[in-house]
Formats: structure tokens, sequence, C-alpha cells
């Protein structure tokens, strides 16, 4: 099989946030059985989303954990040069959604496994791949949740092949998304002393928000990983009010922040609670909370990855990813693959042909230092 095949074939599942992941899951599936993978689809809540987790080797033993997501950002209201799910090669870019971000990874895991299969390993091999990474990381969750719960193990190393350009990344920032609404009085605009606004009472959140985020950038953590060592804030959307005559009555402000490793995400959203709440009649509630992870430098990984490395250093990432998650099952991740970060999510994504190339090799050879020898 050739990786770019593959990888056409992989791209042209729509996989965006509001579609199935089934489909191209079943093709990982199929493709991954027929090298000698025992293949579990584990089912989410919402129908046509699922995880996929394959095993080959001794259960139990300690040897690697593959992973990357299935699902892909939208391309709507992008500036495509050609259609976002046919891949194109253009010179020695391989053009589509998803092309770096990541399914050159998923592609070149399946190569790698028809090449050398997963025979006689003497550790085992988990592949674990994901739905829902772009909208928080959902599937990972639901896999770390279920995991936990039927006290099911993983092999302690994790390699996530987003594009980093075969930089290894050990750290990332989490996520935490919150709203906060913000309750009036609705009233005639000609008797505004009669209603209470919703917006002027948005815009004194926003003020202490301001002050919270002045403070949290006091609290200097891995100053010497991250660009911004400190918890960043988003104030990301604000609706409010119906028409020009009424005094609004509601004004609703989505925020975003990022807490480092080793903070407690609940504690910092109690922290933006108490600054807002006491305002007035003020509601915050947290949505969604996306766990940062760190890995600790000169893991066995690591080592094996440094050949194949872009810098013999290791760094941070600025966006989350899955391993966060995977971290909270004792699992260590580094971050390390094909294609540019700069470039995912973008119109014209691309991956580099060679990197596709590779991402194999690499692949393979860890698979063949961590599972295979003894
Ligand atoms: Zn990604």
């Amino acid at each position: 099989m050739d990786v770019e095949e593959l990888l056409g074939r992989l791209v042209a599942w729509p996989t965006v946030s509001d579609q199935p992941v089934t489909g191209i899951a079943a093709e990982l599936a199929n493709r991954l059985e027929d090298v000698g993978m025992r293949v579990e689809r584990l089912d989410a809540d919402t129908p046509g989303k699922c995880n996929l987790v394959c095993t080959a080797g001794p259960q139990g033993t300690d040897g690697i954990v593959l992973s990357g997501h299935m699902d892909v950002v939208p391309v709507v209201g992008q500036p495509w040069t050609s259609d976002p799910f046919t891949l194109t090669r253009r010179d020695d870019r391989l053009v589509g959604r998803g092309s770096c971000d990541m399914k050159a990874f998923l592609a070149a895991i399946v190569v790698a496994l028809a090449r050398t299969p997963p025979r006689d390993l003497k550790r085992e091999l988990v592949l674990a791949f994901t739905h829902d990474e772009e909208v928080g990381c959902l599937g990972s969750r639901a896999l770390a949740d279920r995991f936990a719960a039927e006290g099911r193990t993983l092999p302690s190393l994790a390699l996530i092949g987003e594009p980093t350009s075969f930089q290894m990344l050990r750290m990332h920032p989490g996520h935490v998304a919150a709203k906060i609404t913000c309750a009036g009085l609705a009233a005639h605009s000609s008797k505004p002393d009669l209603g209470r606004n919703a917006i002027r009472l948005a815009g004194k959140v926003l003020d202490a928000l301001d002050a919270l985020a002045d403070r949290w950038r006091l609290d200097v953590r891995f100053p010497e990983l991250l660009e911004r060592p400190f918890v960043v804030m988003n104030v990301a959307t604000i609706h409010g009010g119906n028409a020009v005559n009424i005094v609004p009555d509601r004004c609703v402000i989505d925020v975003g922040f990022r807490p480092l490793p080793g903070m407690a995400p609940d504690a910092l959203f109690e922290e933006l609670r108490d600054a807002v709440e006491p305002l007035g009649d003020v509601r915050a509630e947290l949505i969604r909370v996306t766990p940062a992870m760190l890995t600790p430098s000169g893991t066995p990984l690591e080592a094996l990855l440094r050949p194949w490395a872009s810098s013999p250093e290791t760094a941070a990432a600025s966006f989350a990813t899955d391993g966060g998650n995977f971290e909270r099952l004792g699992v260590r991740t580094i971050v390390f693959g094909p294609g540019s970060i700069d470039v995912a999510h973008k119109a014209d994504e691309y991956v580099p042909v060679g990197e596709l190339h590779r991402a194999v090799d690499v692949v393979e050879e860890v698979v063949a230092r961590r599972c295979r020898e003894a």
C-alpha cells in the first residue's frame, strides 16, 4: 500500500466535527485487521462518533501507544484553491484538509504496519484513534474515562503525530471554556431607568476579566519552555441585546483560558467566578476542560525519536492535544509528526511528500525498537 494513495483515501472522508468518523474508522479498522491487529470500536454517545483502539502483542506489557485524531477542522469560508477533500499534489506538497493535521500520521501508521506486520511482538503496541479532538479532545476524554472506569491500562509512552515538523514537543497548556451570563431587566429605551442594562453589566465583567488576566500573568511557570509562561485568557464571543429601542436583559460572554501543567483548572475557574459573580446578576459556568500535558524530559521515547528530530531539544506546543487526557492514565506523551502546525487549519493545508514518507520510517523504527526488541 502506497502511503500517498492511502492519505488520499483518508482525506476523502470529510470528517469535520459535525460529520461522522465511523466511515474513516471502518476503513482504518479493516486495514489494521488485515495486518493482524485486534480492533475495538468504542462508540460515543453521539451517533457517528467513535474511538478506535487496535492492539497487538502481549497485553499489559509496556510497549507504546501511537495516537492520532480522525476529525479535521472545517473548510467553510476558507480560500481553498482546490477541493479540500481531494488530496492534490503540487510540487512536493500534498494539499488537502487533514493532510498534515493529522491524517498523514494515520496513513503512516497503517503503511508501516503493512510493511512490517506486528507479529511476534515482545511488548504491546496500541493504536488509539480518536474523534472530536479539534473541538476539545472529547474522544480522548471518553477513552480515558472508560479505561479508568474499567481498570484498563495503556503502555506508559505515547507518540501523537500532530504536525510539529518533526520537533519533539513534551508539554502544552490545557484549555478551559467558560460561559458568563449577565442578566438585566428589559424596558423601553425611552425609560431606561425602569430597566437594568445587561450589556453595561457585561462591561464591568470584561473589566474584571482583564484584571484577572493581569493577575494571572504574574504567576510565571515554565519560562524555559513557553513563550507565554502564564495563564492566557481570551474573551471570545459576546452576544447581547435585541433592538435599539429596548434595554437589553441578557448578555452572554464566552471566555477561554489556558491552565499550565500542575494548575487545577477547577480552581482557576473558581477564581474567575469569584471575580465576576459579585458584580451583579452574573452567572459563570464551566463548559469544558481540556487538560494540560507535561512529560518529563529524558523518556525512552525521546531517545528513540531524537535521531529523526529536527532539533535535539524538546519544546512545548502552544496547542492542546489528546496527550493531556492520556496523561490521566499515566501515559507520557511526545507530540511529534510530519507537516507544520503553521499550515494546519488553513486553506491549502499540506504535508510535504518527503515528510509523509519519513513518518512511515519513524513509525516502523519506533515499533521495532519499542515492541520487538526484548
Ligand atoms: Zn491536530
